[in-house]
């Protein structure tokens, strides 16, 4: 089997038509787990073979998939790749694997991220952390970089992640994998470990446009355990499948992403993209979302306000890492957190603290309301818009040494559409070499945003241009049977 270009649909078809069973399909991708990722490091725990599979006709066919680690499934390890959660077992499972298991997926494992997901490249789990397998000297990207080395690597058809502020996209568009987050609230955040409440949405990795949509389909809906859950239908049209041309389609270009500090190779291959839509017929609509300058400040004041009111729960006496000295609280925590959740802890309790509250949180999230109101505005003249999703492409482990805020400018495409909620999706389009001195051409994204509850629209020009571009995907060879 061809694991770096099969599909989570092909696998399905596979199945139906009686070519293969899900048990083989299992075994063959334990085998690679097993031969790759001792390297790779992409997953942290193993799940048991299945003993009955799920049979052909559930919309999954038993087809395997791999969980970040952020996500409670009944009896297993959960460690949100923290120290603090290290022996961690989860009580109850999350609704979207809920929905998953029911719907005739295979669990194959889960898989590592940025410790409680706080992180832009892998580095920051406590446990595992995941090479990229275009060249493993590099970062995956993050926070749900085990997600996406397992999708990139072959050593899962598809994966689940979360993206708070860009942890879908930016390791999908650096592995070079699809990358998936839909609406604020469609997919339910219920068994999900919470990073930042307003921000955080569970979606996907896959290998395909339309495997995301597959899953979306499945997972996404009402769920009345998440009082931020939405209502509305989640339906997505079939016949956009059938599309090959983005005609009468309106795609914006904010000219705010388009800014100094963007690697050369990043803007050419995005620039190619935005050409080759237009020759697709769609018409390009140059945009402004004048507050984009202050994305990222407003993400990191919410987003950390939040984490700190999160975290508050691990204490070691409830749960949690506790030293020995069992009901020392501080100690506790100081030994379960590491760096980067304990700067986004402090960072937070600053900004929600009396006396700073008004100048900061208050602040973000007014400013987060005209952010909103940009893209309102952009919406009303255009169906999508399309920026590259990372103003590089993956990075040297260690490159952004001790200055966590390096790492923080990476998320500057991201953030906007996390603080408005809105579904967004990363394609692979094209590959380019490092400005470091590296001599392999790694994976670029194009990120394509849609209105709230826009999902169907974002698949169908990321579908219609990833077919049209689709013979000039690579894989990445040393992971090649
Ligand atoms: N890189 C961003 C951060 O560090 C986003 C993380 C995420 O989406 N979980 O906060």
């Amino acid at each position: 089997m061809d694991f770096l270009r099969t599909s989570l649909l092909d696998l399905v078809t596979l199945v139906r038509s009686g070519q293969t069973s899900p048990s083989d399909i299992f075994d063959a991708y334990r085998a690679r787990i097993e031969r790759y990722n001792p390297e790779l490091r992409a997953y942290t725990t193993l799940r048991d073979k299945p003993e009955t599979f799920a049979g052909a006709d559930t919309p999954f066919a038993g087809v395997p998939y791999a969980v970040k680690d952020l996500y409670l499934e009944k009896g297993i390890r959960t460690t949100a790749s923290s120290r603090m959660l290290e022996h961690f077992i989860a009580p109850y499972e999350s609704t979207v694997t809920t929905r998953i298991m029911a719907a005739g997926a295979s669990n194959l494992g889960k898989v590592t991220l940025d410790e409680f997901a706080m992180g832009g490249s892998g580095e920051k789990s406590a446990l595992d952390i995941a090479k990229n397998p275009w060249d493993t000297e590099r970062i995956a990207g993050g926070s749900s970089s085990g997600s996406a080395v397992a999708v990139a690597a072959g050593l899962a058809p598809f994966a689940l992640g979360t993206d708070t502020g860009g942890s879908l996209r930016q390791p999908g568009s650096m592995c070079g994998v699809v990358g998936f987050k839909p609406t604020y609230g469609r997919n339910s955040r219920s068994g999900i470990i919470a990073m930042a409440s307003s921000l955080d949405t569970p979606g996907t990795i896959t290998r395909t446009v339309r495997d995301a949509a597959y899953i979306y389909g499945i997972t996404a809906g009402h769920d009345p355990m998440d009082s931020t859950s939405r209502t509305e239908s989640t339906a997505i049209n079939a016949t956009i499948w059938d599309r090959d041309r983005l005609d009468g389609m309106r795609v914006g270009i904010p000219k705010e992403y388009f800014i100094d500090g963007m690697d050369a190779g990043v803007r050419r291959e995005i620039d190619a993209a935005i050409a080759k839509l237009a020759d697709l017929g769609a018409e390009i609509v140059p945009v402004s979302l004048p507050n984009t300058e202050y994305c990222l400040a407003v993400y990191y004041i919410v987003m950390a306000a939040e984490v700190s009111t999160n975290l508050a729960r691990y204490d070691g006496i409830r749960y949690g890492h506790a030293a020995d000295t069992g009901m020392d609280i501080a100690l506790n925590r100081s030994g379960g957190f590491g760096a980067e959740p304990k700067r986004r802890i402090m960072m937070g309790s600053f900004v929600l603290s009396a006396g700073f509250y008004d100048a900061y949180y208050r602040k973000a999230s007014l400013i987060r309301e005209l952010v909103r109101n940009d893209f309102r505005q952009a919406f009303e003249q255009v169906d999508v818009i399309a920026t590259p999703v990372a103003p590089t492409v993956a990075w040297r482990f260690g490159a952004t040494g001790d200055d966590p805020v390096k790492m923080y400018l990476e998320d500057v495409f991201t953030v906007p559409a996390s603080l408005a909620g809105l579904p967004a999706l990363s394609l692979p389009v094209g590959y380019a070499l490092p400005t470091d001195g590296g001599t392999v051409e790694m994976p670029v994204g194009l990120q394509i945003i849609g209105p709230q509850l826009g999902e169907e629209k974002v698949f169908s020009v990321a579908h219609v241009l990833e077919m049209a571009t689709i013979g000039k995907r690579r894989v990445p060879i040393d992971f090649e049977e």
